[in-house]
Order: structure tokens, then C-alpha cells, then sequence
């Protein structure tokens, strides 16, 4: 699916991802009370925040994982929050990428099969899929792994396959939620070196929710979200 499958709409050349007034409750806990952010094209943004405060769930309204109650999610130019569930599945398949906080990575597969499945989910070439496995391998100093299964591996390798899996489709947005939350310091900071390296060789943009500043520090801009909404830095009076 390209851009120009979304609906079409008026917009001049604006940022890449934009979240505007989002609202969404669970149950009776509101998660977000009118949350807004813009992302351009290329930036890495550190969303901040204390726990429970919706970072996750702003991460995941941006990522079209679920809509929002109430509010707009745009990406390059369309509505995301519009588009069918079978839509933004495909959607997300081919154009974004995921790191969460443990790797989710499967368990039954090994370190190679885990980081062609999103290149299989999309129908390429098993061959070439495996080749460009590999070539993530090397780029993640993962040489000579792709063959383990992935709980033979340490917790910095699992995360930096998942790092792998998640920009082996080279997607126009990677989110990371809490990417480095399951690692010590020192591995945390060589897997946010080998991703904010690859993102910026790639020219991905990059959502990435921490609550540590030597994470947030990877990032070109830092925001804050507290009781839902992203309170700093303010919004500028209609928007970017
Ligand atoms: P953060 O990522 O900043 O810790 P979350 O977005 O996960 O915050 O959660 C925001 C609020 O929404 C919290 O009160 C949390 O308990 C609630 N919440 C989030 N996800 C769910 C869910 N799946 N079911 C019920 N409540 C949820
Ligand atoms: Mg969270």
C-alpha cells in the first residue's frame, strides 16, 4: 500500500505524522484527554512522561494499532484513524516498524527466521528475505546468530533482533516503546546507538517512549505527556 491509497485531502506539504486532539478512555480511565503531536519527516521524538500519564497509548493511536475515541491521526497526508482495520494492518506491515520494551520476539523461530517474518508477511521473495536477514545481522553485530533460537540469546542481542525485525522492511516511521526498559545501562546504550545510527542512515523517522532522560537524550526533540496530554513543549496556536 503507498500514500496514495489514503484519502485524499488538502493538505500542503505538512509533518509526517500528526496526532490532533486525540481522546481515549478505557473503561471509565481516560487514557488521553486531547493529545497533540507532530512529527516531521527524519526526526527522532523522545516522548516523555510519568508512568500511566497515555504515552503508550498516543504510541499506539499514532501507529494506527487502534483509533482513537475521539481526534485525528494523520500520516504523510492522510487519515489513518479513517482507515479500515484490514487497511491499517497493511499499512503498518509495510511502512512502520516496531521495538517494544521485551523484543516479543518468536520464540519457536530462530534469530533469522524472526527477522524475515515481517518480509514474508509481505509476500517478498523468501530467498531475498533471508538474505536481507542476514544483511541486518551484520548491521546489528549480530554475525553468526541467525541460526539460534532466540532464548539462547542475551537480553541486549533479543533487543537488537527486534531492532533488526523492526527496520528489515524499511519503514518510513519506527516506534519504540520502551525499547531499552528490559536492558542494563550499558546495553541499553549500545542498542540506542545502533538504532538512532541506523534510523538517521535510513532517514526513518523515529516515536520513541522512555521515562529515561539518557534515552530521551538519543532524540532530536524531547515532549512530555502528563494526565493525557503532551504538555510540553506547548503547542503553537493552530498548530505546526
Ligand atoms: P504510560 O505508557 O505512560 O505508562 P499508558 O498509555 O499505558 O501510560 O496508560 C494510560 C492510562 O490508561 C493508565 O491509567 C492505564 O492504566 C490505562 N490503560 C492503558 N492501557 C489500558 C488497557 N489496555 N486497559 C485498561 N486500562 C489501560
Ligand atoms: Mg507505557
Amino acid at each position: 500500500m503507498s500514500a496514495a491509497d489514503l484519502p485524499a485531502v488538502p493538505t500542503a506539504k505538512g509533518p509526517l505524522l500528526r496526532a490532533r486532539d486525540l481522546h481515549r478512555s478505557f473503561g471509565s480511565t481516560p487514557a488521553l484527554r486531547g493529545a497533540e503531536l507532530s512529527v516531521d519527516a527524519g526526526e527522532i521524538v523522545a516522548v516523555m512522561g510519568p508512568s500511566g500519564s497515555g504515552k503508550s497509548t498516543l504510541l499506539h493511536c499514532l501507529a494506527g494499532i487502534f483509533p482513537p475515541d475521539r481526534g485525528e491521526v494523520w500520516f504523510d497526508g492522510g487519515r489513518l484513524d479513517r482507515l479500515s482495520e484490514s487497511r491499517r494492518t497493511e499499512l503498518r506491515r509495510t511502512s512502520f516498524g516496531f521495538v517494544f520494551q521485551f523484543g516479543q520476539l518468536v520464540p519457536e523461530l530462530t534469530v533469522a527466521d524472526n527477522i524475515a517474518l515481517p518480509l514474508l508477511f509481505n509476500r517478498d521473495d523468501r530467498k531475498d528475505a533471508y538474505r536481507r536477514a542476514d544483511e541486518w545481522l551484520t548491521r546489528l553485530e549480530l554475525d553468526g546468530l541467525g541460526g539460534r533460537r532466540t532464548g539462547e540469546l542475551s537480553g541486549g542481542q533479543a533487543q537488537r533482533v527486534a531492532i533488526a525485525r523492526a527496520l528489515v522492511i524499511h519503514p518510513r516511521v519506527l516506534f519504540a516503546d520502551e525499547p531499552t526498559g528490559s536492558l542494563d545501562s550499558l546495553t541499553g546504550e549500545r542498542a540506542m546507538d545502533l538504532l538512532t545510527d541506523l534510523a538517521r542512515a535510513e532517514g526513518t523517522t523515529v516515536v520513541l517512549v522512555t521515562h529515561d532522560a539518557r534515552v530521551a537524550a538519543y532524540a532530536d526533540r524531547e515532549v512530555m505527556v502528563r494526565d493525557g496530554l503532551v504538555t510540553s513543549p506547548y503547542p503553537v496556536e493552530g498548530g505546526r
